[in-house]
C-alpha cells in the first residue's frame, strides 16, 4: 500500500506552505520596520501620509496572498486526505479480493478433502465387502461341515464357469438370474480379444454385482504357449488377471484354477506352494460337463452328464464353460433336476472345504 507515501507527500506540502508563511511574516515585519523607520526618519507629515497611503494600499494584496496561500494549504490537505481515502478504498478492495481468494481456497481444500474422503469411503466399502465375503464363506463352510457330518439334508452344487468373460457371458448371466442361483466364474482377461476390455470389464462387474464369485484362471490361459514354462510365468499370469478383476470390480481374486487343471502343470507342487505362500487358494473340480472339447455336444448330453456326476456327491464342484451354447441350453434342466434332489447352488469361497482338495473324478 502507498498510504505511507501519501502521508509523506502531505508533510512535504505542509512544510513548503509553512516556509511561505514564514517568508510572508518576515516581509510583514520588514514592512512594519520600514514604516516605523519612515515615521522616525522623515518628520514630513505629508510625506509620511503619502507613504502610509501607499503601504495601506498594499495591505489588501498581501492579505489576498495570505488567503491564497491558506487556500492552497487547505486544498493540499484535502488532496492528501482524498489520496488517503483512495488508498484506504484500494486497501479495502485488496482485502476483499484476499477474502474472496481465501474463500476460494477453502472451497478447493474442501473439494480435495471430499475426494480424499470418497477414496477412504471407497476403500472402506471394499473392506466391508471383503469382510462380508469371509462371513459368507465361513457360513457356507459350516453348512458343508454339517453336510459332511451327516447332520444336514442339504446338498451343495458349485457350478463353475471357466474361460470367460466371453461373448455369451451376458446370456449366461441372464439365464442364471432367471434361475435365481449363484455360481462361480474362473475368468481370463484375454478371452474377448483386443479392444474389448470395456465389454469384458462390464461383464466382470455384472458378475460381481449379482453376487457370484469371481476367481482367477490366469490372464492368458496359454497352456501351449509359455504359461507352464516356469513358476514365474504362471504367477505373472495370475497377478495380471488379478489386476484385471480388481480394476473392474475392486475384488481381489483369491482362488486360482490352473488352465487344464493342476495335474496338467509340470511344476504343480512348486506352483501350489507359491500360491499358498502368497495367500491364494486353488481348486480343480470333481464333476465335469465335458463341454470344452471341439466335438459338438448336445445340451441334453451336457445336462445328463452333469446331473449324474453331481448326484454321486454331497458337495460337488462342476467344471463348465460360459462360451459353450450347449451348456447355456442345459442349465434349465441341470438346475431343476438337481434342486429336486436337494441341491442348492452357491458361489465358491476360499473357506470352502473343496478348495485345494477336490480332484477330477470322471476325467480320463
Ligand atoms: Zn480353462
Amino acid at each position: 500500500m502507498n498510504l505511507k507515501l501519501d502521508s509523506n507527500k502531505l508533510t512535504a506540502i505542509l512544510r513548503k506552505v509553512n516556509i511561505l508563511l514564514a517568508v510572508l511574516a518576515a516581509a510583514s515585519a520588514v514592512f512594519c520596520g520600514v514604516m516605523a523607520f519612515g515615521l522616525l526618519s522623515n518628520p514630513s507629515l505629508e510625506r509620511m501620509g503619502l507613504r502610509q497611503q501607499e503601504m495601506e494600499a498594499q495591505i489588501p494584496q498581501l492579505q489576498q496572498k495570505i488567503e491564497d496561500q491558506q487556500a492552497a494549504v487547505d486544498q493540499a490537505e484535502k488532496d492528501a486526505q482524498a489520496q488517503v481515502a483512495a488508498a484506504n478504498e484500494e486497501q479495502a478492495a485488496v482485502q476483499q479480493e484476499l477474502d474472496a481468494a481465501t474463500e476460494r481456497k477453502a472451497g478447493m481444500d474442501n473439494t480435495v478433502y471430499t475426494f480424499q474422503n470418497s477414496e477412504q469411503v471407497y476403500q472402506q466399502m471394499r473392506q466391508n465387502i471383503a469382510d462380508i465375503r469371509v462371513e459368507y464363506g465361513t457360513a457356507i463352510r459350516k453348512l458343508e461341515d454339517k453336510i459332511l457330518a451327516g447332520e444336514s439334508n442339504y446338498r451343495i452344487c458349485y457350478l463353475t464357469f471357466d474361460d470367460g468373460p466371453s461373448y455369451y457371458t451376458g446370456d449366461f448371466l441372464d439365464k442364471i438370474d432367471e434361475l435365481d442361483i449363484h455360481v462361480t466364474f474362473f475368468t481370463i482377461g484375454y478371452q474377448m480379444g483386443k479392444n474389448q476390455d470395456a465389454k469384458r470389464d462390464a461383464y466382470l462387474r455384472r458378475e460381481a454385482l449379482s453376487g457370484h464369485s469371481i476367481c482367477n484362471h490366469t490372464y492368458t490361459h496359454a497352456i501351449h504357449n509359455g504359461l507352464y514354462y516356469s513358476k514365474e510365468n504362471f504367477m505373472d499370469a495370475v497377478k495380471k488377471q488379478e489386476d484385471v478383476v480388481y480394476s473392474a470390480t475392486g475384488i481381489r481374486t483369491d482362488i486360482v484354477r490352473f488352465p487344464a487343471g493342476s495335474y496338467y502343470c509340470p511344476q504343480r507342487t512348486a506352483v501350489i506352494e507359491e500360491l499358498t505362500n502368497q495367500g491364494y487358494g486353488w481348486i480343480d473340480w470333481s464333476a465335469n460337463a465335458f463341454d470344452s472339447g471341439t466335438n459338438i455336444k448336445t445340451k441334453e448330453f451336457v445336462a445328463r452328464t452333469v446331473v449324474w456326476q453331481v448326484s454321486q456327491e454331497q458337495i460337488s464342484v462342476v467344471l463348465m464353460h460360459d462360451w459353450r451354447l450347449e451348456t447355456l441350453g442345459a442349465l434349465d434342466s441341470i438346475v431343476s433336476q438337481l434342486k429336486e434332489k436337494g441341491y442348492i447352488f452357491l458361489p465358491l469361497f476360499k473357506e470352502s472345504s473343496t478348495v485345494g482338495t477336490v480332484r477330477p473324478k470322471w476325467d480320463n
